[in-house]
């Protein structure tokens, strides 16, 4: 899994995590991190995806259970049900909250921080950039758009 120095979560700590669930139930998947913001993870055949803009090891662990429990459910017991009951189930054994796939906002979508170059005014930190946009002290279109999430691997 390639690093990205703008995830908000411990890739290594997921990966034994991972393993561990492999370990335990026996099947093997494929992660992936992908740029996914409107939910925190899918789960396809053998292959699973959590979104980049997950905020924090916690989401990070529970979104890979949710998932992994999805997995299991099709891969083992032959099950596309969704989150019934086998889902429910699974996802409890491995610690994850049961609740369906979040369309949910996510906890950090990645926030930018436009700082304006001309007068140093800080704006409060917004999701997407704008090309239009003005920094309301002194009206001047010279912003720097910082990202807010914090980097972990550096
Ligand atoms: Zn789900
Ligand atoms: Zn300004």
């Amino acid at each position: 899994m390639p690093i990205d120095e703008h995830l908000a979560f411990d890739t290594t700590s997921v990966e034994l995590h991972l393993h561990w669930l492999t370990l335990r139930y026996g099947i093997e998947v494929r992660l992936l991190i992908a740029d996914l913001r409107s939910r925190y993870g899918d789960q396809k055949g053998d292959r699973i995806r959590l979104s980049r803009y997950i905020s924090s090891d916690a989401q990070a662990i529970d979104t890979l259970r949710h998932e992994y429990a999805h997995a299991v459910a099709e891969l083992k017991h032959r099950s596309k049900a969704g989150h019934g009951r086998l889902w429910r189930r699974l996802a409890t054994e491995m610690g994850a909250r049961p609740r369906s796939c979040g369309q949910g906002p996510l906890l950090a979508v990645p926030l930018l921080e436009p700082a304006c170059t001309a007068c140093g005014h800080k704006h409060t930190p917004i999701a997407r950039r704008s090309r239009r946009a003005r920094c309301r002290a002194c009206r001047s279109s010279r912003l720097d758009w910082r990202p807010v999430v914090t980097t972990r691997f550096s």
